[in-house]
Order: structure tokens, then sequence, then C-alpha cells
């Protein structure tokens, strides 16, 4: 039944092989690999421009990011956050010695409840770190009434919101700190990759010598930083991505409007939306697989990789379920009631710019099929 070559659940985006030799040519004749060289310098200008932010600080990948904006706000005790995510977001928050608190997820945007948000905080309580699931913004006003009424600072993973836009201004001006991945599954990619947005440049500097182990000159080292520094490589790339960045999410939006089109009249298959903001950046296509549905969402994940169709079930398994989380009381799935079903139904279906209209048309007909069939 598999027709031709499978289809994944995503494709990094690539310029042309020779557009990027001239950069490499530069690299090679000045010999400045990394330490904030001239790609890594213009490649910050250009994210500034394009994300329409004040300041932005590169960093090898999300990850360290997140370490280290943890680090830079200097958080302590519990930290409130989501289940429903990848698992870096949590992990972070342990590579701090920090206390992740989860909170239950809102059922339609599938990001973190801020009706969940107040109940969770103790005395202990220093910082919200939420995120951006699959680009779609977070209830960001919310989040700040509640930080600002209880002093927290606010964190946003936004691994999944490059681009993304709110009431027509970057969502990524929100919070003390935003955190990009530019890693190769994302909408953007550097190969490895990530940046830290933050409002002002006393936090951009503070930020910049952190990810070089604490430097500020030759002989002064002012803080325990780590090695958190993008290469010209990467730098010189995402320079370049960026010219295709626009003709790739326009891709994908159309792709998503395919699936909607296509999957709307299949009893027991819900298409996950974005709620209000003015411009998505359509990292992911996620369903939700009703318990009306004729087939439960496993089954219906394993045909469709039976068929070439290589889906993935994010987020499951729910992070607060892994080892080093689930003794914790915030852990338990009855704390956690919705991102517990959700996790149970979820599948993100193929969606990049190089996608074709006939796969997926292909990936519906999967699916209406075993709508049909019990
Ligand atoms: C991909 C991802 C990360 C990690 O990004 P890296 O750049 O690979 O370190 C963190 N959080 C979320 C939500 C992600 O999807």
């Amino acid at each position: 039944m598999n027709h031709g070559k499978p289809i994944y659940v995503t494709q990094p985006v690539l310029p042309p092989l020779e557009q990027f030799l001239p950069y490499l040519e530069k690299i090679w004749a000045s010999k400045i690999l990394t330490n904030a060289g001239p790609f890594h310098e213009q490649f910050e200008d250009a994210l500034c421009r394009y994300l329409g932010v004040e300041q932005v600080s590169l960093f090898t990948n999300c990850t360290i990011g997140l370490i280290t904006a943890l680090q830079a706000l200097n958080i302590q005790g519990e930290v409130i956050t989501t289940p429903y995510s990848f698992v870096a977001t949590a992990h972070a928050l342990l590579w701090n010695r920090l206390t992740p608190k989860f909170v239950d997820i809102d059922p339609q945007t599938l990001n973190i409840d801020p009706r969940q948000i107040e109940a969770a905080i103790t005395p202990s309580t220093t910082a919200i770190l939420a995120v951006h699931c699959y680009g779609h913004p977070c209830d960001v006003h919310a989040i700040e009434r509640i930080a600002r009424k209880h002093g927290l600072r606010v964190i946003y993973d936004a691994a999944h919101a490059f681009g993304v836009e709110l009431a027509g201004r970057s969502v990524l001006e929100h919070g003390d700190l935003s955190i990009l991945s530019f890693h190769a599954t994302k909408v953007f990619n550097t190969f490895e990759g990530g940046a830290i947005v933050s409002p002002d440049a006393g936090m951009k500097r503070h930020l910049d010598h952190l990810k070089n182990f604490g430097f500020v000159d030759e002989v002064t080292v002012v803080t325990a930083g780590i090695n958190g520094k993008m290469s010209e490589f990467n730098a010189a790339l995402g320079l370049l991505q960026l010219q295709g960045v626009d003709a790739a999410i326009e891709r994908r939006r159309q792709i998503d409007h395919r699936y909607r089109e296509g999957l709307r009249g299949i009893d027991g298959i819900d298409c996950v939306g974005p709620s209000g903001e003015s411009r998505p950046n359509h990292a992911y296509f996620p369903i939700l697989v009703r318990p009306h549905f004729p087939r439960a969402r496993d089954a219906l994940y394993q045909s469709l990789l039976d068929n070439g169709v290589i889906a993935r079930r994010y987020f499951y398994p729910l992070i607060s379920s892994f080892g080093m989380y689930s003794q914790m009381a915030s852990a338990q799935p009855e704390n956690l009631p919705q991102a517990t079903q959700v996790a149970s139904q979820v599948i993100c279906l193929p969606i990049y710019p190089a996608l074709e209209d006939d796969q997926v048309d292909r990936v519906i007909e999967l699916i209406a099929m075993a709508g049909q069939s019990r």
C-alpha cells in the first residue's frame, strides 16, 4: 500500500547550495569562524529587522538559550510551566536546579491555562515559563496580569514562534525574555541555532557576556558564563535563509488551508487552530482524534505509518510523565486532565514548504478512509 517515498512530518528548508558558497568563501578568506564575527553581527541586525524586535542575542541552540535566560534573570525556587511541550522546556529548569510546577493547558489553545496559574503559586514561585505551542500565541495579557500581581518573571519558550505576530506586532515582545530555536526541524533553520529576544540593550549585553564565558574584554570575566555562541557558519546560513522565509511561510499557509478544507467533513477529527493572531507561521498541523472517530489515535498513527506517512504525536508523552518529573505532585495526571487527554489524541500531520498538493491530498484520503473503516 506504500506508494513512493515516505512523507515525513517535516523536511528542512535549504537554499540552493551555490548561493551559500560565496558566504563560505568569505569565511575561509577571513579565517573568522566564531566569537561575534561579521556574519554574526549582520545576522543579529537582520533578525531584529525581520522580527520587528529591538534586541536579539544569537545562541548555539534554543536549549542553551533557555538555560542562559533563566541564569540571566537569576530565577530561583519554583517555576510554573506546561507539561505539553518538547522536553527541553522543563529540562532547562532542572539544569538550573529549579523546581518545575506543572499546570494544565487550555483545551482550545493547548497553551498553559492562565486560570490554573494562580492556584499553583507558592511563596517559592519566582517565574512562569510558558510555550507558544505550535506557534500559537499564549494568552500573553492574562499571563502578564498574573505575573505583575505576584511579582513573577515571564519567560517564553518561543521555539515554535518564529515570525508570529499578535495584533500586528511580534509575539516575541511579550514577557521578560523569549527564546527562539533555529533547529533543522523548525520553520526557520540555521542547521542548529537559537536566539534570545530581550527588551533592552542592558539585558542583551548581559546575555552576550553569559554566552561567552562571562568575558567582557580580554582580561575581565564578570560572571560564570557558558559557551553558547553561534558560529559564523550558522550565522551566514541564517542570513541567507532569511531571504526565503516569507515564501516558506506562505507555502505552509496554503498547505494548512488545504488540510483544513479536506479534513472539514471528517467526523471525529478536529484541526487545532491559532486563535486571534494576525500572522501565524503554520509551524505544525496538529489534529485531535476524538473518541468517536472509528479508529483510536494510535491506530490511525500506525495506519499512516504503514502507508508511508511519518506523522508525529507531538506532544505525547507529556513531559510530566518522564521519570525525572513523574514523582512530582504537580506532574500527576489528575492535576493535568486536559493535557493528558490532548496528548492521547494528537497527531501532527506533515507540513513543510516542499510538500506537494497531491501528497497533502493523500494524507487527507488516508485519514478519510480510516474514518470509514473499523
Ligand atoms: C525544538 C524545541 C526546543 C529545543 O530547541 P533546540 O534549538 O533544538 O535546542 C525547545 N522547546 C521547544 C518547544 C521546541 O520545540
